[in-house]
């Protein structure tokens, strides 16, 4: 992430075809957490994930387990995550036995709650309504989400230990607080858009980003952010070395998948998936700027003209220059290294 718009990546050196200004773009490093390239991954994954919805009523279901867990996870992330997801999993599909219907459902883990503390949840969208045992659509207005709570409860310690994950650490089961375990749900008509756009801000492990307000203290040695949390904005100050550790704790390692498609929206569904879009299509505005660079100047589309190695750098541009007015040489802008 260090190297994110430096030579490391490569890069390019783009014209305006209308003023003839030359500049060098450093490539993004496309990591996850990296708070510099995190803008476009985000609007990629938004696309992604709602372009395997359907465009209808979905509940913003909130799963949350005892603190007592966190330091499991810290431990043993990816065997976690996928344990907990597991048990998401089967909670979801008791809806089916409990209903008759089968939903479509993505599941997102999160590893942060407010001030980037460790907080394990996942986010579910769940269509508000399923398909019956005919193939018909059903809607439903409400689903019992205690009981949703309960099967994670019942099963998480049981995946833990299938996994081989050490839980000896943990209370015994009747001294963890049990209104720990809670499934909180919103419920969003039409369409998921407003979870998924939600959820896009953190998908790729970015927990803070660089246009939040965040202030360095020399003198403390402290880090100061500030978040919109349940509608206040809420801020946060830690020691510089909490601040690193929290923020590289909290992206996920590497070939996790952080993202899961359960009932409809699974792979086993996917052509009645196909056929049901057809009937609630979605709509996507697929205007993605940061794909073109734009004239500083005249902010007119920019040409490749020249495509970099990593590491390769350009020492001048006159080699390469498709236009000659020699007064916009002047101009000659190199971004990056950009932050760090
Ligand atoms: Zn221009
Ligand atoms: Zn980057």
């Amino acid at each position: 992430m260090k190297e994110c718009r430096t030579t490391r990546y490569g890069g390019r050196v783009v014209q305006c075809p209308k003023c003839g200004l030359i500049k060098t773009v450093y490539n993004a490093c496309n990591q996850r957490g990296c708070p510099i390239c995190y803008k476009r991954n985000q609007k990629l994954w938004e696309h992604r994930v709602l372009e395997s919805l359907l465009n209808t009523n979905h509940f913003h279901l909130v799963f949350s387990i005892p603190q007592v867990f966190t330091a499991v996870w810290l431990r043993h992330k990816k065997e976690f995550m996928n344990a907990f997801f597991e048990c998401v999993k089967r909670a979801i599909a008791t809806i089916s036995g409990d209903y008759g219907v089968t939903p479509g459902c993505v599941a997102v883990f999160q590893s942060h709650g407010r001030g980037m503390a460790y907080k394990p949840h996942i986010h579910c969208a769940l269509t508000a309504g399923g398909l019956d045992e005919n193939g018909k659509w059903v809607p439903l207005g409400s689903i019992a989400y205690t009981r949703l709570a309960k099967v994670v409860q019942e099963y998480l310690i049981k995946e833990l230990l299938r996994k081989e994950i050490d839980t000896r650490e943990l209370p015994e089961q009747h001294e963890i607080n049990n209104r720990e375990w809670t499934v909180y749900s919103t419920y969003y008509q039409d369409s998921a858009e407003k979870i998924i756009g939600y959820l896009s801000y953190t998908a790729n492990g970015v927990v803070i980003n660089l246009n939040q307000d965040i202030e360095e203290d020399l003198v403390k040695g402290t880090m100061r952010f500030t978040e919109n949390h349940a509608g206040k904005q809420v801020s946060t100050e830690l020691l510089k070395t909490t601040f690193v550790e929290r923020y590289c704790n909290h992206i996920p390692p590497p070939h996790t998948v952080t993202v899961r498609y359960y009932g409809l929206y699974s792979n086993q569904y996917s052509s009645k998936l196909e056929e049901l879009q057809k009937e609630f299509p979605i709509d996507i505005d697929y205007e993605d700027e940061e794909l073109v660079d734009h004239c500083p100047e005249c902010h007119t589309p920019m040409d490749i003209i020249k495509t970099l190695e990593p590491y390769e750098v350009v020492m001048s541009y006159e080699d390469f220059c498709n236009h000659d007015p020699p007064e916009n040489m002047k101009k000659l802008t190199v971004i990056g290294p950009a932050f760090f």
